[in-house]
């Protein structure tokens, strides 16, 4: 029966499949293995360190083939990226499937020479080669540029460099050259684009890109590497084409107005932007607004400012009063909750921790009794914040979701698979606390309830959220993420991307009708 299905068949099939069983799939039969491969090889995630699959929806961000790590160690995963070099090596049908190959941050720039040489040859369905590259491999990139979608322009130095080598633009230059500019519909960029456009390839056609990855980094250059006048954002970019846009700083000192040296304020014509991701800035919130009216048809933001910077309430309403409320499906963004946390750090002349009970469920109930009263908060006189190693104990709502984060780091949860960078994370957290109290008193188990009880203590913050933007798919507030549900009578919930198993939501009531009344 499998033999006979047509390859659109298959490939409509596994979209509902997860890796593991599009794998076990090749085992069926010599046909099957036939239809399922060149699927199994089309995009590939070359991830350093284990990847992590949401438990709540093991089919997000499935698109992705990703190398089967299990161990956080780079041999390991360098001895995967060969076998898979190999493989594609020795079956140019295999590799003639490959369409997309997503690049993490520390992969071997030996092998990704190695992978470039095999694909180079024998991917000529190859259309991205993306993300974190070098220098050191510009040459091996030329070879493949003139067949790819996307532009990545390596940066001259995994960190911002104190003097660019000389060389450096120039053979970025001539990668450029290698593009084929009517192709290109992604472009990853370390500098002001406006800056090295004009110097740097003036000759290229207005770019219609739907896709802008932006770093900005102190790097120093050569001070006469830029004598031509910069372009514009849109003398660069047709303005009509972007969609996605994703700005990281690296700029750590506040005194450098990042939002003003790189011309932000010119990216507010690209109006049909409909995903727009800003990391590690210092906060301007002038800057947002004006994005947010700029921007009507947004469909995806993600904020992500230096210091754990909160949305205000202001902006929060814009946002919730402007065109893109009814677009967004996906919102990923710091605020002040609603109600306290479950555990808090009341500062004063004695800072003491309080434990704020919101929701009084059962299972609540249990974690505070039983967890936070018996095991952090026996005695009077933990309560009181007795130096600054007792925060990171205590405060184990900080402890969990910023200080030793219980889930994997992804951007957006339904594009890309989680990466955790430790094994088993609420274990490590578990064992953290039974140190620093010197008793073997936390289990996994404690680690999740408290997750748990910590997403019901969002329930008013969440609801805000569901209530003015009905279109959200997935909610990550104050780095929790989690998808939106549909329960009794059309209700709205938030359920956990990670550590979903035994969660029950606190948002849904329970409805009583003419039926169920007297059953
Ligand atoms: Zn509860």
């Amino acid at each position: 029966m499998l033999e006979r299905l047509a390859f659109e068949t298959w490939n409509e099939l596994a979209k509902y499949l997860t890796q593991d069983e599009r794998v076990a799939l090749t085992y069926v039969s010599s046909k099957v293995r036939l239809a399922i491969s060149p699927i199994l090889y089309r995009n590939l995630f070359l991830n350093e360190e284990p990847c992590v699959f949401s438990d709540s929806n093991p089919l997000l961000a499935n698109s992705w083939s990703v190398l089967c790590i299990t161990e956080h160690k780079n041999e390991y995963a360098d001895q995967k990226l060969s076998c898979l070099i190999r493989t594609l090596q020795e079956s140019p049908f295999l590799s003639s499937n490959v369409e997309v190959v997503h690049c993490t941050w520390h992969l071997d720039i030996a092998l990704l020479r190695d992978l470039l040489a095999v694909l180079v040859h024998n991917a000529p369905n190859l259309r991205h080669f993306r993300n974190f590259l070098t220098p050191a491999i510009i040459d091996d990139l030329k070879k493949v540029a003139p067949q790819l979608q996307s532009l990545d322009l390596p940066p001259p130095g995994v960190l911002p460099q104190g003097q660019v080598a000389g060389s450096y633009l120039p053979r970025l230059a001539s990668l450029v050259r290698c593009s084929s500019f009517e192709n290109i519909t992604a472009l990853n960029i370390y500098m002001d684009p406006g800056e090295f456009f004009s110097n740097y390839a003036p000759w290229a056609p207005k770019l219609r890109l739907r896709e802008l990855s932006l770093s900005l980094r102190g790097d120093n250059y050569e001070p006469d590497s830029f004598p031509k006048a910069r372009y514009t954002y849109s003398d660069v970019f047709d303005v009509r084409y972007l969609e996605s846009l994703t700005i990281l700083s690296w700029f750590e000192e506040e005194n450098i107005d990042v939002y003003e040296k790189y011309h932000l304020h010119e990216l507010l014509k690209f109006q049909n932007l409909k995903e727009l991701t800003l990391l590690s800035f210092y906060a301007n919130d002038g800057f947002l607004r004006e994005c947010i009216q700029s921007f009507p048809l947004l469909r995806r933001l993600r904020l992500d400012y230096m210091l754990g910077h909160m949305i205000d309430q202001g902006t929060l309403t814009l946002l919730s009063q402007s065109p893109a409320h009814l677009s967004l499906q996906y919102l990923d963004l710091k605020c002040s909750p609603l109600e306290p946390y479950l555990v808090t750090v009341v500062r004063g002349r004695t800072a003491r921790f309080e434990i704020n009970e919101s929701c009084v469920c059962p299972a609540c109930r249990d974690v505070v009794q039983n967890i936070l009263r018996k095991k952090i908060f026996s005695t009077q006189s933990s309560y009181l914040v007795k130096g600054l190693e007792d925060i990171p104990n205590r405060d184990v709502i900080t402890r969990i979701i910023s200080l030793s984060p219980i889930i994997p780091y992804t951007p957006f949860v339904d594009i890309r698979p989680g990466q955790s960078y430790i094994n088993d994370p609420a274990k490590a957290v578990a064992s953290t606390l039974n140190k620093a109290f010197g008793q073997d008193v936390f289990a996994v188990e404690d680690i999740i309830k408290i997750y748990h009880a910590h997403l019901h203590s969002l329930r008013r913050t969440f609801g805000y959220f569901l209530q003015r933007f009905p279109n959200l798919a997935f909610l990550n507030i104050n780095d929790v993420p989690t998808s939106v549900q549909e329960g009794l009578g059309g209700q709205k919930y938030n359920l956990p991307i990670y550590h979903s198993q035994g969660y029950r939501t606190n948002q849904v009531y329970e409805l009583v009708d003419d039926d169920n009344l007297f059953a």
